[in-house]
């Protein structure tokens, strides 16, 4: 089969290469894979990836949807079922599986990161992984929804849930989480503001339903947001620039908001302005990926037709480079999904 395989480091060692199909272990299904979205991990493992223990080479891709291949006859799944993975290979027995809080698992394997991942025309991962799709599901939708928005599903409602009329500055709009929270939250009947360098972005934000843009290039972005709130400032950020957005973030927040970060592209250490944190009484919470009820509820959403991910851009597995290209530059607004041939 073919397969997205990192043999080395940097944008030159990953490549497409023929490699034998996986042997699917008891307990596994083997998926058929129909399409793989791309996320910033993606790039992180391609040039860096210290921090995660894998070996090279390995093939990359943290999401994939498809049609099983081979299921064993009690794992509820049959082959030609439609179904998509929860990349995370979860233990199932620590205190934080056994409590439904899959995310905070001790012993978690992540597809494309810990073991190979979804950007191949076949992946095998344990059965509790693979999660049933309706036959009317977009395999291309369904091959976005599980990293991307799922993340933005548990930060928006997974620990202090962002309330209908509640106001949400959505920082960075054009990443697959940004957008994918610009979505939902609008969904649950929230107002929403958005911040990015780019006029384009911004407007594309607006016919999606954003209230708001503020360009950070040219505005001041907390005091652009306060004259957006009345002076008071917004119920929730969602932050995952970090560093460059920080400042910003915690001053755009009124008393008592909460800020939740999933990602600091532009630096992990930003100034903490403790005064501002507990004079205002304000949260900052970290957040990444979601649980499998967390993916269920999502998977409800999309086949209802409520939710449909923006897909930027599909690119068939052998033009992954310039996928990989275009997701680095930033261009982006929404998933870019690459798509493979049967
Ligand atoms: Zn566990």
């Amino acid at each position: 089969m073919k397969a997205a395989v990192l043999e080395q480091r940097g944008r030159e060692g990953l490549v497409l290469r023929d490699v034998p199909v996986p042997v699917r272990r008891d307990g596994e299904v083997l998926l058929r894979v129909h399409a793989a979205g791309l996320n910033r991990v993606d790039l992180y493992m391609r040039d860096n990836g210290s921090g995660i223990t894998h070996a090279l080479p390995q093939t990359l891709g943290v999401e994939a949807a498809g049609v099983v291949a081979e299921a064993d006859a009690d794992s509820g799944l049959k082959p030609g079922q439609k179904a998509v993975v929860y990349s995370n290979a979860f233990c199932g027995v620590c205190r934080y599986c056994l409590a439904g809080d899959q995310p905070l698992c001790l012993r978690a394997h992540i597809m494309g990161e810990h073991r190979d991942g979804g950007f191949a025309q076949y992946v095998a991962m344990p059965a509790r992984c693979v999660l049933p799709l309706p036959d009317h599901v977009d395999l291309v939708d369904a091959g976005a929804l599980l990293a991307a928005y799922l993340t933005a599903w548990r930060m928006l409602f997974g620990k202090r849930a962002l309330r209908p009329g509640e106001t949400v500055l959505v920082v960075g709009v054009g990443g697959g989480v940004a957008v994918a929270c610009l979505q939902l939250a609008l969904h649950a009947g929230a107002r929403v503001l958005v911040t990015s360098s780019s006029d384009e972005k911004l407007a594309r934000a607006l016919s999606l339903g954003a209230a708001g843009g503020v360009n950070y290039r040219r505005e001041k972005v907390a005091r652009r947001i306060l004259e957006l709130t009345g002076g008071e400032g917004v119920d929730m950020v969602i932050d995952s620039v970090g560093e460059a957005s920080w400042d910003d973030s915690l001053r755009s927040l009124r008393r008592g908001g909460r800020l939740v970060t999933c990602g600091a592209t532009t630096g992990s250490n930003p100034p903490a302005d403790i005064q501002r944190l507990f004079i205002r009484q304000l949260e900052v919470y970290g957040s990444t990926g979601g649980s499998l009820e967390e993916c269920r509820q999502l998977i409800a959403l999309l086949a209802s037709g409520a939710i449909r991910p923006v897909i930027d851009r599909r690119f068939a597995l052998e033009d992954l480079t310039a996928a990989f290209d275009r997701l680095e530059r930033g261009e982006q607004f929404g998933k870019l999904v690459l798509t493979m041939a049967s």
